[in-house]
C-alpha cells in the first residue's frame, strides 16, 4: 500500500482510466494514434514502477520508450496539455488532486517551502525526458515547491544511496535523524543527519543526498537563526529570565508532533543547554 492511496480520493486512479481520460480530450491525432497504441505498455511499466519502488528500487527502472521517437513527444506534449500548469489543462480534476497532497501545503521534499495551490509546481519524481512513459502518471507526479523543483531539476542517479525520498513510498520518519548542533563555542548553528537510531542505512544516506542536492541544510538555518534571534530578544541576562528561557525551549520541544522538522530538532539542542551555554548563545546570536 503506497501512501498516494491514503491521499489521492479520486475513485478512478486506475492507470488505464486515467490515461484513456486524458487521451479522450487530446486533440492532435497523430500523437493520439501513437499514444492509443502504447496504452497496454504503459500500465506494465506502472506496475512495474509500484512494484520496485515499494521495495526503494526505483534507481533501476529502464525507459521503454526510445529517446528522439514520435512516441517520446507524444508523451511529453501529452503532459503539457493536460497538466501542465502553464496550459489550459483540461483535468484540473487530477492536477487539484496531485496539489492536495502536499500535506498543510508544505513541500514533501523540503518540507518547509510552499506548494500554491493553483500555481503548484508539478515534479516528475523519474525525470520526463528521461523516463517519458511516467509523464502523466500520478505515482510519479509530487507537488513540491519552486525551489526543490528547480534544484532537483533533471537529476537522476543510476546509484541506490543517491536517489531522492519518494514521498508516496519510503517512510522516513519512524526515526529521529535530524539534529542541530552548535560549533565554534556556539557562535555556528548548523543541522546535521546521523543515524543514531537505527534506521536504514541506506535511507539515511539518500535523506543527506537530499538535503545537500535540493540545499535543505542552508533553508533551514536561516529558519533557525531566524527563530533563535526572537527568541533570544527577550531576554536580558537576568539568571531566572533564562531559566525561564529554557522551559519555554523544553515547552516548545513538547508541542511540536513532526519528529524531524526544522524546529523539533532546533528545541531538542536547545532545551539541553545550560545557562552557561544559554548565556553565551546570547551574546552570539542575539
Ligand atoms: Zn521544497
Amino acid at each position: 500500500m503506497y501512501n498516494l492511496e491514503k491521499y489521492l480520493k479520486i475513485e478512478d486512479i486506475d492507470p488505464i482510466m486515467t490515461y484513456e481520460e486524458y487521451l479522450k480530450s487530446y486533440i492532435n491525432n497523430n500523437n493520439r494514434l501513437v499514444l492509443e497504441n502504447f496504452i497496454e505498455k504503459i500500465i506494465q511499466q506502472e506496475l512495474l514502477y509500484e512494484e520496485i519502488a515499494k521495495n526503494r528500487g526505483l534507481y533501476q527502472f529502464q525507459s521503454k520508450v526510445d529517446d528522439n521517437s514520435a512516441l517520446k513527444v507524444a508523451l511529453l506534449n501529452l503532459y503539457k496539455n493536460q497538466l501542465s500548469k502553464t496550459n489550459s489543462y483540461k483535468h484540473k480534476k487530477y492536477y487539484n488532486e496531485i496539489v492536495k497532497i502536499a500535506k498543510n501545503g508544505k513541500c514533501p521534499y523540503c518540507s518547509i517551502g510552499y506548494v500554491f495551490p493553483g500555481n503548484a509546481t508539478l515534479d516528475h519524481f523519474l525525470p520526463k525526458s528521461k523516463f517519458p512513459e511516467l509523464s502523466v502518471s500520478l505515482i510519479n507526479l509530487v507537488p513540491c515547491c519552486m525551489d526543490c523543483n528547480k534544484h532537483k531539476g533533471e537529476i537522476f542517479n543510476e546509484d541506490e544511496k543517491q536517489q531522492f525520498i519518494q514521498p508516496y513510498f519510503d517512510n522516513i520518519n519512524s526515526e529521529r535523524w535530524l539534529f542541530v548542533e552548535f560549533n565554534f563555542n556556539f557562535s555556528q548553528l548548523n543541522y546535521v543527519i546521523r543515524n543514531d537510531n537505527g534506521l536504514d542505512d541506506v535511507l539515511i544516506d539518500r535523506i543527506k543526498f537530499q538535503f545537500k542536492k535540493l540545499k535543505i541544510y542552508e533553508k533551514y538555518e536561516i529558519q533557525a537563526i531566524d527563530e533563535l534571534r526572537e527568541k533570544l530578544n527577550i531576554v536580558n541576562s537576568d539568571n531566572s529570565k533564562l531559566i525561564a528561557l529554557l522551559e519555554e525551549f523544553n515547552d516548545s520541544y513538547n508541542r511540536i508532533n513532526v519528529l524531524n522538522s526544522w524546529k523539533k530538532a532546533l528545541y531538542a539542542r536547545l532545551r539541553e543547554l545550560t545557562i552557561e551555554e544559554c548565556q553565551i548563545l546570547m551574546n552570539n546570536f542575539k
